[in-house]
């Protein structure tokens, strides 16, 4: 199956290209001059949705969707939706952590919990009334400060207690597999079985 990723990021398409195996012909969007959705959902889903379905409009072709974010009890949920652009400039990763911190300074290590969610989205076309859904979830608390040089975005801050370190500490194949993406890919994997 030829497949569009609502994508761009390079990283995201050879992951998901290894996962989903022989069978799916994965493209970029950006292969296409498919620009960016605008990402005006209120939840992933909606967000995860409204990407896969401007790639499929634009190219004719079925499309996947990531979207995926950190979300902080202490926070009420955010970053959540907001995660790449929470200190204001999108991907600014350094001062989103910052941020992160600065906002939880006056928090007890007991209400530090967070998680980092992932949803992914498939649309057999534009107007697929009935998209598939996957979704991982990765349970975790934020540290006081940076801990490892691994992985990207809130890495460094998010403590893992099943791994006994934080998300940057951790082997890239072992994130891959335990992580929210990782989770959620798996559960694709299984719907398109
Ligand atoms: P996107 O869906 O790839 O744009 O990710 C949204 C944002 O959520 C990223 O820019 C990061 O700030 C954060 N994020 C998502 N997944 C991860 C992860 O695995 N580690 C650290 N940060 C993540």
């Amino acid at each position: 199956m030829k497949l569009v990723l609502a994508s761009g990021n390079a990283g995201k398409l050879a992951e998901l290209r290894a996962l989903l195996g022989e069978g799916f012909d994965l493209h970029a969007q950006s292969e296409f001059g498919i620009a960016d959705a605008e990402e005006t959902g209120l939840s992933f889903v909606e967000n995860a949705i409204l990407k896969a379905r401007h790639a499929a409009r634009a190219s004719g072709l079925p499309a996947l969707a990531d979207d995926s974010g950190l979300c902080v009890d202490a926070l009420r949920g955010a970053p959540g939706l907001y995660s790449a652009r929470y200190a204001g400039v999108h991907g600014d990763h350094a001062a989103n952590i910052d941020k992160l911190l600065r906002e939880l300074e006056q928090v007890g290590n007991a209400e530090r919990g967070a998680r980092f969610v992932c949803v992914l989205a498939l649309v057999r076309h534009a107007d697929d009334p009935l998209p598939l859904l996957a979704q991982g979830v990765w349970e975790g608390r934020i540290l006081r400060a940076r801990a490892g040089s691994g992985g990207f975005g809130y890495d460094p801050v998010f403590f893992s207690p099943a791994h006994g370190c934080s998300a940057a500490e951790l082997a890239p194949d072992v994130k891959n597999r335990d992580s929210h993406r990782g989770h959620a890919l798996a559960q694709l994997h299984a719907l398109l079985a």
